[in-house]
């Protein structure tokens, strides 16, 4: 058995007894490492850009759950629109248009999922809304008139620290920021669950603040090499 299937196999025997699943991180790496752990079993893999996405999701079985995870431009969703099934990123009414309007082109039979992102790093690089932005967005005309998204939850990427207690905060963040948001345009609504928070290095942390979703790559594929 190789390296990849035996974290698979950790990861699914780390999570068996919680809600959270694994999005298994593939970006930078190939088509082959991928296929490992889809053969031990895997089907939920998350990538961050579009171009890496397409390339993969051709070359790999189409079974396969994928979710972007990155940054998405408007100008790029078309050319996902046709198969993902989650949207991680989404962090403008603009986008969430798009994204709508790219679904229905498409025909699809699915809505695409969409998780709004949030800010709760410090670091200014990171995307995501504020939560009176997400609030404006839940409340316009034009999101009420969209029927080819859903909205399934909230994302966030964490500070890039060690410090336990500013992790657990930013993590908390974001769990008050899906449980008021529930409560004020999900209440009924079984579709609104996932929060997705932790990576390799906050994994467990995030998974006892409420996760649903972590996201782990190096954790499973090994190091990434960007200059290849
Ligand atoms: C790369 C990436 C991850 C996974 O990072 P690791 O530290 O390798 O687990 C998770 N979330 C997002 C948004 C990413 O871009």
């Amino acid at each position: 058995m190789s390296l990849i299937a035996d974290n698979i196999r950790y990861f699914d025997e780390q999570l068996k007894d919680t809600p959270a699943r694994l999005v298994a991180v593939t970006k930078t790496h190939p088509v082959e490492t991928i296929k490992e752990a889809y053969d031990a079993g895997h089907r939920l893999f998350g990538e961050n850009k579009v171009q890496e996405l397409v390339e993969k999701y051709e070359l790999l079985p189409h079974d396969i759950e994928w979710h972007l995870i990155g940054h998405l431009q408007t100008n790029k969703v078309k050319y996902i629109a046709g198969f993902i099934n989650t949207i991680q990123s989404v962090d403008s009414l603009k986008l969430l248009a798009e994204i709508n309007k790219r679904a229905e082109q498409r025909n699809r039979t699915m809505p695409i999922n969409c998780l709004l992102q949030f800010s709760i790093a410090d670091e200014e690089t990171k995307h995501g809304m504020a939560y009176e932005e997400a609030v404006a967005l839940l409340q316009s005309e034009e999101y009420r008139n969209m029927h080819y998204i859903r909205i399934t939850g909230v994302m966030g990427i964490a500070t890039n620290t060690e410090d336990q207690e500013k992790l657990r905060q930013e993590f908390r963040q974001l769990r008050s920021y899906f449980e008021q948001l529930k409560e004020t345009f999900f209440f009924a609504n079984p579709d609104f669950k996932e929060i997705s928070m932790g990576m390799t290095s906050d994994w467990q942390l995030a998974l006892k603040e409420g996760s649903t979703m972590i996201r782990v790559g190096s954790g499973i594929f090994g190091s990434r090499n960007y200059n290849k």
